[in-house]
């Protein structure tokens, strides 16, 4: 009996004793009995008989109390499966459902996660893995180790654009224009304003010592799907992937610039550096333009989650809103947008203490620096 309360109690089923008697059967036990058996998908009588019993015999494992792995043909089952697989969920690893049960795929997640941290893969959990797990638990906040290691090796890398491979991806193209807006005899589209400022970025990055590479040209015959575009950079090896395109709105009141990073929102998994980069984008483009600031934002879309770089879309601007209109048609704007992204793509190599404030890099001295450092190499 007393057991029984031990277990309800540290699964915060069963409010700690108060002292006295307490090995009396009470209702508040069975109460506790009752929902436990709910939440483990058990038939609930409130009574601890032989399955329920082992059941809660399970549910006392903590986590870290024993070594877990993938047993055959009986699998390990408890609360501490429990937990790593809740934690895995949480670090963006695929184990199913938090089902309890020390399966194949809990095995083959916790082996990934040994991969990503440099421990021997052997998808067991014993003290080493533990450790790390704890270690990473403080710091990681809804990310992978991957995309941890991601982030310091880019700090460590320096913070020279020279020689760096960026991908520019002008939305649409092809049969597909994007958002069409007709003004007067002109006719604006989405995907032609967005290959003229992908071809001004790619002059300033270029001026960097940057390797450019456009997706497609003015006029694709066909528009290529989003997963290419993502499989283009991949195959490019590219450092990073920056993504054009104008939004659109039947309210022409809707106006602003929004920048999309790869994440999930409802278990916070993002990928950090993606994150970083929006917010750079997002904060240089709105402090050299004035755009109104609609925020950065996760998605999984196809382009954000299957490239294997630091990713951005940028949705620069309503072309529905007049006011986003005038600028978007104006090429002194489309620069202003160009120096912005340059900015901010130099500020994400840059380490925290050399950061400097939004708005402040003068993209055109960045290429006399560069020049010049071309002319002692
Ligand atoms: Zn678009």
């Amino acid at each position: 009996m007393t057991e029984i309360r031990t277990v309800l109690t540290g699964l915060d089923l069963l409010a700690p004793a108060t002292g006295g008697d307490c090995d009396e059967f009470d209702p508040a036990i069975e109460r506790a009995v009752r929902a436990f058996q709910q939440s483990r998908g058990l038939s609930v009588d409130g009574r601890v008989g032989a399955e329920t019993w082992r059941a809660l015999d399970q549910a006392r494992w903590r986590l870290g109390a024993r070594t877990l792995f993938h047993a055959v043909p009986e699998p390990l089952t408890g609360e501490d499966v429990r937990s790593l697989q809740e934690r895995l969920l949480e670090m963006g690893y695929d184990v199913g459902r938090a089902d309890a049960v020390y399966g194949v795929r809990t095995s083959r997640a916790v082996a990934q996660f040994q991969r990503e941290v440099g421990l021997k893969p052997d998808g067991s959990c014993g003290p080493y893995t533990m450790g790390a797990l704890r270690r990473l638990g403080r710091k990681v906040v809804g990310g992978r180790p991957q995309w941890l290691r991601e982030s310091d090796a880019i700090r460590q890398s320096g913070p020279t654009l020279v020689g760096r491979t960026v991908v520019i991806d002008p939305g649409h193209g092809g049969t597909d224009p994007g958002q069409v807006v007709p003004d007067g005899p002109l006719r604006w589209t989405e995907a032609d304003l967005m290959h003229d400022l992908a071809s001004r970025l790619e002059g300033r990055l270029a001026a960097s010592g940057v390797r450019v590479q456009l997706t497609r040209g003015p006029a694709p015959p066909t528009c290529l799907p989003d997963a290419d575009r993502a499989e283009l950079a991949n195959s490019l090896g590219a450092d990073v992937f920056i993504s054009l395109h104008t939004d659109g709105h039947a309210n022409p009141a809707a106006e602003g610039v929004a920048t999309y990073h790869y994440g999930t929102t409802d278990n916070g998994v993002t990928s950090a550096t993606g994150e970083r980069l929006a917010g750079l984008v997002q904060r240089e483009i709105v402090a050299r333009t004035g755009l109104r600031d609609c925020r950065t934002h996760a998605k999984t879309w196809d382009l954000l989650r299957l490239t294997r770089m630091p990713a951005v879309r940028v949705e620069v601007g309503y072309l529905t809103s007049p006011a986003d209109r005038a600028r978007l048609v104006d090429p002194r704007f489309r620069d202003r947008v160009a120096e912005a992204i340059v900015a901010a793509v130099q500020r994400m190599y840059l380490p925290d203490e050399r950061d400097v404030p939004t708005g402040s890099i003068d993209v055109s001295e960045l290429r006399a620096v560069v020049t010049a450092g071309t002319v002692v190499d």
